[in-house]
């Protein structure tokens, strides 16, 4: 029998791996002791499992563990990120690159730092969700002294030309930051090979715990430095001070460790899923495809069906598969998907559009599942909706 809901959230959160848990739980009660703590086996104990998990962390991403800086997430990453950068590099200028499909993460800490003084230029996206090159070297100024762009975007999948764009940023002298909380732990990534200098992540996207993550700071050529957002301790070489959670950062450290091993293999299982639905869906009529079809996470996708409130669309079926829709609740209304949006949909279209999201424990069964529930609401939908009928009927809407 098929457990429902049928879980196709996963680029909002995943569960943990039950081999992440195994991992984490001696930590709370057996090795409970504070990774600061210099004068005692527990001390040196939760010290040496933290050490053990920077190491995991950092060979994910082809870094090492000197440049791993643990947080409560990758919201709190990117913080320090952009506004460590943007403390530290002041003497040599204000201006920051970003676009307008970011992560809120993102998109907030900008605009925080604009109320400051900041330059910040909001790079637009063409109508498949990608940028513009010769527009962000343009972009550039002698006072630029941060690029911010995702490696992968958390609605629609669409994966940045991260090469491409740090040669950009490495000819000008600029420092290149990715949110890469959507695609480390799903497709390779190396800070060196794609020419990184910051880049955030976070445990809870990649079956590990919620309320960790992690942010890479290139030591070497360039040599980063930033300032702290958080005082105290000193903790985490001064970045980021607070005593550290300790079975978080071994759950991080194992889902990485996980993921290293196991991404070829989840993508090989998980991709063919992911086209199958997408094919299925797409078969239905006045159904689109968001985001660039040959450059996108092979667990996302993000479909618009034309003529139906996605909301309207999920309260038929809820219970039964749990997903996103384009649309965001803000405050007391629903305001269509800003990503979608940048792209050229319409409202109507951005208010039709849902994100599925595969993950590591998704299914045959529940893709079958999916394309039998989603296929039936839509034509159910249509059928008692004035405005298909409209459009059926030939009428120019
Ligand atoms: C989830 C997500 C974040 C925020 O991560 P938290 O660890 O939940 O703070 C940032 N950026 C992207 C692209 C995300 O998907």
């Amino acid at each position: 029998m098929l457990q429902l809901p049928v879980y196709l959230d996963n680029n909002a959160t995943t569960p943990c791996d039950p081999r992440v848990v195994a991992a984490m739980l001696p930590y709370f009660t057996e090795i409970f002791g504070n990774a600061a703590s210099r004068s005692h086996p527990l001390g040196w104990a939760a010290e040496e499992a933290v050490d053990n998990a920077r190491e995991q962390v950092a060979k994910l991403i082809g870094a090492t563990p000197k440049e791993i800086i643990f947080t409560s997430g990758a919201t709190e990453a990117v913080n320090l990120a952009i506004k460590g950068v943007y403390e530290t590099y002041t003497t040599k200028g204000n201006h920051i690159i970003t676009a307008v499909t970011e992560h809120k993460a993102v998109i907030d800490t900008c605009k925080h730092l604009e109320k400051q003084g900041a330059q910040v230029t909001w790079l637009p996206v063409n109508h498949e969700g990608l940028i513009d090159l010769s527009e962000l070297e343009a972009a550039i100024t002698p006072k630029t002294i941060l690029i911010s762009l995702m490696y992968a975007n958390n609605e629609t999948g669409v994966i940045n030309p991260v090469r491409a764009i740090s040669d950009i940023a490495r000819k000008h002298g600029v420092l290149f930051m990715t949110d890469a909380t959507q695609a480390a732990g799903k497709i390779p990534v190396d800070v060196n090979n794609d020419g990184i200098d910051l880049l955030t992540l976070s445990a809870h996207k990649m079956y590990g715990p919620k309320g960790t993550g992690a942010l890479y700071v290139r030591r070497r050529s360039p040599r980063v430095t930033l300032t702290a957002q958080i005082d105290g301790g000193g903790h985490e070489r001064g970045m980021r001070s607070g005593t550290l959670n300790v079975p978080g950062i071994v759950g991080l450290g194992k889902a990485c460790e996980l993921c290293m091993e196991e991404m070829a293999a989840d993508t090989q299982r998980i991709l063919p899923m992911r086209n199958r639905l997408e094919k299925a869906l797409l078969e239905i009529e006045q159904t689109y495809l968001n985001g660039a079809p040959g450059q996108r996470l092979p667990h996302t996708c993000n479909l618009s069906f034309k003529y139906v409130e996605s909301e309207t669309l999920m309260m038929g079926f809820n219970k039964k598969i749990a997903l996103s829709s384009g649309s965001a609740c803000t405050s007391a209304s629903l305001e269509p998907s800003y990503v979608l949006k940048a792209m050229g949909l319409s409202d109507d279209l951005a208010h039709a559009s849902l994100r599925f999201g595969l993950g590591r424990f998704t299914t045959d069964e529940q893709i079958d599942f999916t394309i039998q529930t989603i296929t039936d609401a839509v034509t159910q939908l249509r059928t008692i909706s004035p405005i298909w009928e409209m459009y059926k009927d030939g009428v120019d809407l």
